[in-house]
């Protein structure tokens, strides 16, 4: 749909813009890691001594954008709710966590290699491969159908391959001093559980938020920074009570079929797979405020033979990424495995104390107490698992006593980023005075992410009254948020500079700015130009930045 514009003295009058243009701009990886390098958003690791793979580093843009990436996050998820606090813990951390978690036996990949290219891969890779290349080459093994996709040559069997990095803690170089860097934020907050709860004014159900690096030692990884070896994620472990809690608390539990209200408050009596569901509608509303629309997204529920055997739900959201739709971000129901592993391995229990439970079974007679035995027993039995047991947890229960069940919404921030820079690229071919064909790269980030929120451009250099009000204007601004001042080139040239950076407002100062203050604002998108004061370029911006 062709969009008008008002002139800026750029030559920007008439976007001739298709939607379908848009989307072969938007599949284009190569065109976008480019203009990313080019405009120092990402940078290969190392790469004067030739690059690493698997590992980037972000420019002056790219960090920025992460920042803001990580703040809005915070703020949705941390310091805009009032039952989440936060954790900040080290990358390293003892060894018995990784075996507690699983991480040390099975957190491994299927790893082949080629016996003529000598090129390692995922087995389970070898398909997408496949797929992604126009010329498949023929297997040297006549009628093999697992064979390399580089040269055609034979695979070795797939063996597994741990992907945690190893390092050593000390002076002495000794298997008993061996400890990894965490493949995963989360374990640090089960381990950190107790003290949180103790310090934080927290009951159940709440949660416990971090962000911060973790490192897998991929064996291929591949997509630019969709799969690195280091890389930041941002997780929620969300603890809520069991089911049979919540019954015995409300004579109740609250499930999907009672058709809850997730976009109101929470609900003390909603059972865990109403809260599993509202974590993904928060998600969802996550990605939508930080600039992804739902119809770029879809929600991919792992049916039960693909859940981990302590899951009860897991629902991936993905996006569909230049080379196909794949992972964004995963919300688990992960039953109470992750605390009683804990339990199991530290010794030290992992159980919470809920008064209102207690005093909630004290109400109950010897008769009732029975019934509701009788009832987890034969729950718990169809589920395969010990009656025995569940008379135990029903006696735990009256004592007001748990381990915690959680929900962890767990979301990549390098993922999201890409999934940001991808959703925001867009090359548009504008109409010069001329009449001649001109093409605008544009990011379009929301503003909440935007690297830098608005440009200062006095018009004339030379004209010390508007430099003096563009100088100050510039100064009051960068107390607040991330600006930028340009004052070299044609204003024109000034806006696609930032146009590629996604700066979403360019302020001009001109002759009348300085008679009545007011100056122009031009926005990125519509590259329409308004005259504004101070105060309402502030009022719109920070409109613009709340969540
Ligand atoms: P995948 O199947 O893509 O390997 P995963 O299911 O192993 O991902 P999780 O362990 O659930 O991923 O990690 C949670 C999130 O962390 C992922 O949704 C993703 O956003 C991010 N993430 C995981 N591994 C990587 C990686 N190697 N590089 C970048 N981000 C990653």
């Amino acid at each position: 749909m062709p969009a008008k514009a008002a002139c800026a003295g750029g030559g920007e009058i008439m976007i001739y813009y298709s939607p379908v243009m848009a989307e072969e701009n938007k599949s284009s990886l190569d065109a976008l890691s480019a203009l990313a390098k080019r405009r120092g958003f990402i940078y290969h690791s190392s790469e004067i001594y030739g690059g690493m793979p698997g590992f980037w580093d972000y420019g002056p843009l790219g960090c920025e954008l992460k920042q803001n990436v990580k703040a809005a996050w915070w703020q949705f998820t941390v310091r805009g709710r009032e039952d989440v606090a936060g954790l900040d813990a080290t990358i390293i951390m003892h060894p018995k966590i990784w075996k507690a978690s699983g991480h040390l036996d099975t957190f491994a990949d299927p790893m082949t290699m080629c016996k003529d290219c000598k090129k390692l891969m995922r087995a389970d890779q070898i398909k997408d491969i496949y797929a992604e290349q126009r010329k498949k080459p023929q297997p040297k093994v006549p009628g093999s159908d697992f064979f390399c996709p580089h040269c055609g040559g034979e695979l070795t069997e797939p063996k597994p391959f741990n992907l945690m990095f190893k390092t050593i803690v000390g002076p002495i170089d000794d298997p008993s001093n061996v400890a990894y860097l965490r493949p995963e934020t989360a374990q640090a907050i089960f381990a950190q559980f107790l003290n949180v709860l103790a310090t934080s004014r927290q009951a159940v159900p709440f949660g416990i938020a971090q962000m911060g690096k973790s490192f897998r030692n991929e064996v291929t990884p591949r997509n630019y920074i969709f799969r690195s070896r280091e890389f930041e994620q941002m997780e929620l472990e969300f603890f809520i009570r069991p089911d049979e809690a919540v019954e015995l608390l409300h004579g109740h539990v609250v499930t999907l079929a009672d058709n809850p209200d997730l976009n109101g408050p929470v609900q003390d009596d909603w059972g865990w797979e109403v809260w599993h569901k509202y974590w993904v509608e928060q998600r969802k509303k996550f990605l939508n405020a930080v600039g992804l629309p739902t119809e770029r997204f879809v929600e991919y529920w792992q049916k039960p033979d693909e859940l981990a055997h302590y899951a009860r739900a897991c629902v991936d959201i993905e996006y569909d990424f230049p080379f196909g739709r794949q992972e964004l971000e995963g919300i688990a129901a992960r039953s109470d495995f992750d605390l009683t592993q804990h339990q199991k391995h530290s010794g030290v229990p992992q159980t919470v104390f809920d008064d209102p439970l207690k005093q909630a079974a004290k109400k109950l007679d010897d008769a009732a107490k029975a019934a509701f035995i009788a009832k987890v027993q034969a729950d718990w039995v169809a589920r395969g698992k010990d009656a025995l047991a569940a008379e135990k947890f029903c006696r735990d229960l009256f004592d007001g006593k748990y381990v915690p069940h959680v929900i962890e919404p767990s979301a990549g921030v390098d993922r999201l980023m890409l999934a940001l820079l991808c959703e925001a690229y867009e090359e548009q071919t504008l109409k010069d005075e001329k009449g001649k064909d001109d093409v605008r790269t544009v990011l379009h980030f929301s503003p909440k992410v935007a690297p830098v929120k608005a440009a200062i451009f006095p018009l004339i250099k030379k004209d010390e009254a508007q430099m003096k009000f563009a100088r100050d204007l510039f100064e009051k601004l960068r107390r607040k948020v991330n600006v930028q001042w340009d004052v070299s080139g044609a204003i024109g040239r000034r806006y696609r500079r930032q146009d590629e950076a996604g700066t979403p407002w360019c302020i001009t100062v001109d002759a009348q700015t300085v008679e009545d203050g007011t100056f122009t604002v031009r926005e990125r998108d519509s590259m329409a130009q308004t005259r504004m004061t101070y105060e309402q370029f502030l009022a719109m911006m920070y409109a613009a930045l709340e969540f």
